[in-house]
């Protein structure tokens, strides 16, 4: 029972802000596993949004030195100079772009950045342009913040990236912001260059518009794509872009919450007073052991790319076997979003219909164990998201039960 059940319901109201906010699809779905786990099914998780490898030797053995070397007080609010030199040199090195270190700020995860960004800038009814499939977090951060997300869906015919047309007509005169993540939580879509320029032309001309971009996934690009940063693709529009980044995906470092973001001073500024008042400076250790992920040798970041490829070609491979289901080879980040559409409509052995694809996860998760996380969770459906970020033998497991559990559903 919730701590709070003893409440009457006239006891309790959410604050308007968070009035419309639920919890999400992804926590109900965990949920679920958890119960089944609880009755002894041996559940396969395939929704997590984080790296199985582990922080890197070297990046633990500077935490233990900050310890050891009592770097264990409160830090300057925006971080140390050491952790801004190094995001000051990675954004060099890997982006070509120069930054000062007053154009930098930590956070504790990029999701803080985020937060600190929209909070820092928002009035009410700002919207804030969000190219479908989306990270389901942005919706809500954008919703706190007092802010209109604008969904723009992008299709599949088009690598799930928007296009022209379609930023032109969400564009208005309350846009505050358009966002960008590339490599793309959920679909692994990765803009190009040539996608980015006719996007950027047009923001040209609207100056009061502003770039986020979410470029956590930057490290996990496959052969044949690369990725680039707006600011570095259009530099007119450099003065107009906050970057978001951090360690958590491509150093495995999640549990560290660590996150950075680089941009204009007034904006910097202006989010290390929402930060000032409420978590102040990320952990100091943390901060320590980003400084030697990002500036240390980068080794982990080809061999975890490596592994992660070939355990998307193993994924897609078989998904495309199973009839009903099919998937486009991502570019990017360790997800896959699968077409379900042919299996809207079949009828489960469990007696039920599988209407849209929350129904086809739900399905999943009772029939095969397996948990996924359906497109309507991400603003585009009916897809379901597959994090790949899961050892060989869970994959090969999980995919086996898929096939199996969807060979039941009846036309
Ligand atoms: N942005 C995207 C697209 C993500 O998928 C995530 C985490 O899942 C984050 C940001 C948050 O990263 P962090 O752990 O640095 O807060």
């Amino acid at each position: 029972m919730p701590d709070t059940a003893y409440l009457q319901d006239d006891q309790f109201k959410r604050a308007d802000r968070i009035s419309d906010i639920g919890v999400s699809e992804i926590l109900e779905i965990g949920a679920r596993a958890q119960e089944l786990r609880m009755q002894g099914q041996p559940v396969i998780t395939l929704g997590a949004g984080e790296p199985d490898f582990n922080t890197p030797n070297h990046v633990k053995a500077a935490a233990y030195e900050a310890i050891n070397a009592n770097q264990t007080k409160y830090t300057p609010l925006v971080g140390t100079e050491s952790i801004r030199k190094a995001i000051q040199a990675k954004l060099k090195r890997d982006n070509n772009l120069t930054y000062q270190l007053n154009e930098i700020t930590v956070g504790s995860g990029a999701k803080q950045i985020l937060f600190n960004a929209f909070m820092a800038t928002i009035n009410p009814g700002d919207e804030v342009i969000v190219p479908a499939p989306y990270w389901t977090s942005y919706i809500d951060l954008i919703k706190i913040a007092g802010g209109h997300p604008v969904i723009v869906p992008c299709t599949e015919q088009n690598g799930f990236k928007m296009v022209p047309a379609q930023l032109k007509a969400a564009l208005s005169k309350r846009t505050k912001w358009i966002l960008f993540n590339s490599p793309s939580n959920p679909s692994g879509a990765v803009y190009s260059e040539a996608d980015y320029q006719p996007l950027l032309n047009i923001l040209l001309d609207h100056p009061d518009v502003w770039i986020m971009a979410d470029d956590i996934y930057e490290h996990i690009v496959y052969k044949g794509a690369q990725f680039i940063t707006p600011a570095a693709a259009e530099p007119r529009l450099r003065s107009r872009c906050l970057i978001v980044n951090g360690v958590s995906k491509a150093y495995a470092m999640t549990g560290w919450r660590l996150g950075f973001g680089a941009g204009p001073a007034d904006l910097i500024k202006a989010m290390s007073v929402i930060q000032s008042n409420s978590t102040s400076a990320p952990s100091s250790i943390s901060q320590a052991a980003a400084a030697e992920a990002l500036s240390g040798s980068q080794d982990c970041l080809l061999t975890q790319r490596d592994s992660f490829c070939e355990r998307r070609d193993y994924i897609v491979d078989r998904f495309n076997q199973i009839e009903g289901l099919s998937c486009d080879k991502p570019d990017g980040a360790f997800y896959a979003y699968v077409n379900c559409q042919s299996l809207l409509g079949r009828k489960t052995p469990l007696g039920g219909q599988i209407e849209t694809d929350s129904a086809l996860c739900r399905y999943l998760l009772d029939r095969a164990f397996v948990a996924v996380v359906p497109g309507s969770a991400f603003g585009v459906s009916p897809y379901f998201r597959v994090s790949y970020a899961a050892s060989e033998s869970e994959l090969k497991a999980a995919l086996d039960r898929i096939a199996a559990a969807i060979s039941e559903l009846e036309h």
